[in-house]
This record gives structure tokens, sequence and C-alpha cells, in this order.
């Protein structure tokens, strides 16, 4: 039976309650009152199974919570709760937790190619994990559900070992797929050999599978029940490793997912930039999903739960762009796992802000959902890991020069980046370029290309370097500083220097390329320049080539300390004329506007979001819109105090923005 997905007309706004937090009568209580006093913030509640991420309880634990879950969602529905389920929590296991208190996994535990073995986390493949998986679910499925969500544990890295799993049962798994018999050491060892590509992408592939079969019995023991059950996955994203596989076609088809939440690690205001890195990190997820996950819940996850530890504000701005960056909901995780002394005093707060950004978020969810991300995309692949050759001496699962975050800098200075590949630019970051093929590279260089000198290395190797306009002459590791020439691209930041001290940071990504023109019509935009004020020649370079690509290389540390205005306005500008004047947003003034833009093809719909990633307020700004909207307006959370000059240009729309608040995001909606 086809489950038809639930295509929303608003934010769907789910709250996810830990096990301690219902148990109890007394719990209960105190949570469904929570919950009725922010009722508006409601629309779906998901109860935990378990209170550990350990890999294993006896199922009678399970049984009695079943239990008490079939009554705690009566009373749900009967108070007008209108989607009730549960978040199986553990499948497999997270992480070694509470190893020495719970009972020992009673299957094989994950085995890490280094030997390690979990204390926690069960090998995906044995069948006496899998009859115990089925057993869990079933009992799940049979406390009568709305759905039930998989939680992201279902991930063959970071369970107490790092790289799974070469145990035995996974190793014969491998021999009879292969053809190929290897003790565990001596695959390690074969994995990071050069020659053995072959072998890495096998091992992926037992990677993916060993998911996929996982969740295909976690279907059907939850159908057998009830085939009315929706069912949900929640995933970690490809920044963090590609080693678990990552095709979400094939895991979402084997659990009949209609659920979708996209995650990764946003936990408090220490590293409020992080959020933005996290919801592009959440638009790399949605853009992987297939279409039948219409149901895109946001990880709103504040672990572990320190009241004082993430604003609310900080909550309200994070779950804006994570709808900005594709999601159309937040599972909210803020609740805590802890049975709630206070009634939950710390959180009404919270709960208040959710409810009172709720009719905003219902906005730009209609106005944004369906459409694609607008803006460069810094080139990724699911398949990052198998894709990629290795050197002699290189790390296979730390590959150098090959984070994918890196351009996120770029974002930060206000050029806005796209989750998936469209028509707006590509930027190859280090050494991802090699996961590319020859025709995928040259595609790319025939329109608009950011680089940096370890991407055009690369290029070089494959005979492609003649269409950058340029090569490596040489690499710097010190001394250097970079002087913005007086191309007409660099406007008043022609002659200005940036001097960021390279040999501070020890990042590899800082090293200096001396570039050197392999064919006429290269722009210099700027010269590497010593300590002593000698030229040593060009780093940026601008070209046109045959193909009609434009192609800007930036040599001198290009993915940090971008954030100084002549070098902000150099990039951008740079940016736009590779893409042809065709930017979606341009912030005017040097101030810390972070865009994440979300447009249809004609750009008639769609909104624009920025974020004041600084810790001044904005007094005014003025912001280019390249859109085809007839109307425009500005839209956030308690408008008061935000007004908008609006006046429209043959290619969109000039608006001055004024009074935008520290680390909060407003939306200009198509
Ligand atoms: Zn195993």
């Amino acid at each position: 039976m086809m489950i038809q997905p639930v295509l929303p007309r608003s934010a769907t706004l789910s709250w996810r309650v830990q096990w301690p937090l219902y148990m109890t009568d007394g719990a209960f209580d105190a949570t469904w009152a929570f919950l009725r006093r922010h009722r508006r913030a409601v629309d779906e509640v998901a109860f935990f199974e378990t209170f550990s991420h350990h890999g294993y309880l006896p199922l009678d634990l399970y049984r009695r919570t079943a239990d008490v879950l079939r009554r705690r969602m009566a009373t749900l529905r009967a108070g007008g709760i209108r989607h009730v389920g549960i978040n199986v929590l553990t499948t497999v296991g997270h992480l070694n937790e509470a190893w020495d208190v719970l009972p020992p996994l009673p299957f094989q535990p994950m085995v890490g190619l280094d030997g390690a073995v979990s204390k926690s986390c069960a090998c995906p493949n044995t069948p006496e994990l899998r009859a115990y998986i089925r057993a869990k679910y079933t009992l799940m499925a049979e406390a009568g559900p709305d759905f039930i969500w998989v939680d992201d544990d279902l991930r063959m890295h970071y369970h107490g070992v790092a790289w799974a799993c070469a145990c035995p049962t996974c190793l014969g798994l491998l021999a009879a797929t292969t053809g190929r018999v290897f003790g565990r050491e001596e695959l390690a060892r074969a994995l990071e050999a050069p020659c053995e590509g072959g072998l890495r992408r096998a091992w992926l592939e037992q990677n993916l599978h060993a998911i996929e079969g996982l969740l295909a019995e976690v279907a059907a023991a939850v159908r057998r029940v009830s085939p009315g059950i929706r069912t949900g996955l929640m995933t970690c994203g490809p920044a963090w490793t590609t080693y678990s596989g990552y095709d979400y076609g094939r895991w979402f088809g084997a659990l009949g997912a209609t659920k979708a939440r996209p995650g990764g690690g946003f936990y408090g205001d220490e590293y409020p930039i992080g959020q933005y890195g996290k919801a592009l990190e959440v638009g790399r997820q949605c853009a992987l999903l297939p279409g039948r996950a219409a149901d895109r819940q946001y990880e709103l996850e504040n672990f572990p739960y320190t009241s004082l530890g993430k604003a609310a504000g900080t909550v309200v701005s994070e779950c804006t762009l994570a709808i900005a960056a594709g999601c159309n909901g937040i599972a909210i995780n803020a609740l805590g796992m802890s049975s709630p002394h206070d009634r939950f005093a710390d959180k009404e707060a919270l709960a208040r802000r959710i409810g009172q950004a709720r009719p905003f978020w219902d906005r730009l969810v209609r106005a944004t959902d369906g459409l694609s991300t607008a803006g460069y995309w810094p080139a990724w692949r699911a398949d990052l890991l198998g894709r990629r050759p290795v050197r002699e001496g290189e790390s296979w699962l730390a590959p150098p020069l090959c984070d994918i975050t890196r351009p996120e800098a770029l974002g930060c200075i206000g050029l806005p980046l796209a989750a998936a590949r469209g028509d707006g630019g590509v930027i190859l970051a280090g050494r991802i370029a090699e996961a590319f093929s020859d025709d995928e590279l040259q595609a790319m260089l025939a329109g608009p290309v950011l680089m940096d000198a370890f991407a055009l290395d690369v290029l070089a190797e494959r005979g492609l370097a003649g269409l950058a306009g340029v090569r490596v002459a040489r690499w710097l590791d010190n001394g250097m500083a970079e002087r913005l020439t007086g191309d007409r691209l660099n406007g008043p930041a022609a002659g200005a220097i940036r001097d960021i001290r390279p040999e501070f940071w020890a990042d590899p990504y800082l090293r200096s390329a001396l570039l050197e023109a392999v064919t006429p019509g290269v722009r210099v935009l700027s010269e590497l320049e010593n300590l002593l004020g000698e030229r040593v020649g060009p780093c940026v370079t601008a070209f046109e080539n045959g193909l009609g690509g434009r192609v800007v290389v930036m040599g001198h540390a290009p993915w940090r300390f971008v954030n100084l205005t002549c070098k902000r306005s150099q990039i951008l500008a740079a940016a736009d004329w590779a893409v042809r004047g065709r930017l979606p947003v341009r912030v005017r003034d040097a101030v810390p506007l972070v865009p994440l833009a979300r447009l249809s093809a004609d750009r008639r719909r769609g909104a624009v979001v920025l974020l004041n990633a600084g810790l001044d307020r904005v007094a005014r700004v003025t912001v280019e819109l390249r859109v085809a909207a007839a109307r425009l307006r500005l839209d956030a959370p308690g408008r008061a105090g935000t007004s908008m000059q609006a006046r429209r240009t043959p290619h969109g729309w000039i608006v001055t923005l004024r009074d935008l608040q520290p680390w909060c995001a407003v939306a200009l909606v198509l």
C-alpha cells in the first residue's frame, strides 16, 4: 500500500517528548499541561521510546512503555492533537553510553576498522539484532501511533568506534559480494591503498545496504501491524562524512518514509554562526530527499538541554534559516530529558517565542515550499568518499582538503549559497573536484565558477586548467599578503591590502598560490605581495573561456578572513560578474548580513532570508534583489520596529532595511 505524503500548508511544529517526561502520571500531567498552555505551537507530538542511546534494553521494558504510550496518545488525541506518534530514539545505538550501568549487548557489537569494539552499538547486519529490532518496532506499532520515527543512529560512523563495521559477519558479507576474503587489519590496510578504489566503493555500498536492509525490516514490522502508520527517518548530513552511503532514495524507499528530519550539530550560543552552517547542512539533506518525503522537519536540538545554553531568540533565528534552507516543519527537541521538577518554568519563554514566530514560519513555508535554494553551489556529492582517488600516504577516511563546508565563509560576507546544483554557479574548494568526472567538470566550467588554487591543480591534472586561464606557478607558505589591483571589479577597493598572516593559523587551506596565465585575456584582480612590500605576482584572476564560462580563481586564502570590506567587495563583484549580474541578492553595504534565497526558476516566487550575523544592530542597509516579482514585503516574527523602503529597478528591487537586531533574521518575501 502506497502511503500518501501529508503536504503541509503551514509549518509543522512537532514536539519531541523524552521518556522521563511521560512515564509517570505526574510527569505526564506536567508535560501535557505545558503543551496545552502553548497549544498554538503544537501540531504534533512524538514520544521517545527509551531514555538511553545504548543499543539494548530488555523487550519487557518496551512492552511496558508501549502500554503507557497507548494511554498517553489517547489522551493527546482526545485533547485535540491531530498527529501523535513515537520517536524510536535507539535502533542500533548512538554511541557508548552507560555501558557499566545498562545491560550489555546480547548481540554482535560494532567493530571499527581499527579493531575497537563498541560498548553500546550493535552491528546492523546480524540476524540476532534484526530479530530484536523487528520485535521492538512491532511493540511500538502495536501501541497505535500515527507515525514512527527512526532516529539518526542508523549510520556506520561514530558509534564509540570511528568506522564500522568490521565484525566477522560484515567481513563475511564483503567476501560474499567481492569474492575477496579479508581479515580486519588486512581490510583496513587495503582500504587505504591508492589502487583499491573498487574495494572502497564495495565497502561503502555495504554500509549503505546495511542501513537499507535494516530499514526494510523496520518497515515490514510496522506495516505488518498496521499499514497506515506513517514512517520517518532522521538523518545526519554529508559534511560530517559520506562514509555511511547517503543514498536517501534507497533509505527512504526501504522504510517507505514520508517524513524526514534532516539534522546536524548546533546546540548552543557559544558559536552562533553555527546555525548558518547547520542550515546549509540541512539544505544539503533536503536536496537528497526523494519527493515522497514531503514532510521535512528541521532538527531543533538543544541537547543536553541546559536551559541557559541557547537563547529563545537563537531558536527563532535558527528555525527561520532552516525553513529558508528547505524545511517545512520543526522537530523541537528542547524539553529536556529529566522529570520536570519545576513544571517547565524554564521552558515557558522558549515555547512562547516559538508560538509567536509560528505565523511567520507558516507564511515562509507557503512562500517557499517546493522551491530550490538559489545562488552559488559549493560542490559536494553524497558519494564523495567513494569517488575521489586516494594518494600514497593520504588518509581515505580523513581526506585532505575535502571539507565541503569551507565556502560558507563566502555566505558570511553576503554571497547567497545553494544546497544543490542549479544555474547559479559552482564553487570548487580544495580537492572536492577530484570526485567529479572530466565531463562534469567541463560542464561546470562552461558556466560561472569560483575556485581556489587546490581545485585549479586538480583541473590541471585533468588537462582542464586552460578553461580557468591560469595555472599554479608556485606554492608559497609564508610572508605573503594580497594587494587588490586597479581592475574595474575591485572598484573603490583597488589598491587595498589584505594582510592576514597565514602562518598563524596552521590551516592547510591558507597556502598561497602564485598564478600564471596560460592564455591571453586573463584579468588579474589581486597580486601577492611579500612582507617587505615587494610584488610577487598574480593570485586572484578572472577569465572568460571559450565555452562561455566565467571563472574566478582565488589563490590566496579564500575561505577564511574574507570578512574585510575590500575583500568582500572584490569577491561579491567577481561572483556577480561570473553570473553576468544575476546574483539573486546583493547586500550593498559592508555589514554581516548572511542571505539564504529560495526562488522559483522565473524568480517570481520565493523569499530571501537575511540574518544579521553580528553583535551590532544594523541601523540601515541597502539590499538589491534581482527578482521578477511584482510585489515585495518584509516579514519577520514580531515585525514592530522594522521598516522597509522599496523601489523597482529594471532588474528587480532595491530596498532599504532598518534596525536589524543582532542574530535575528528577516525575510523579503516575493
Ligand atoms: Zn558487523
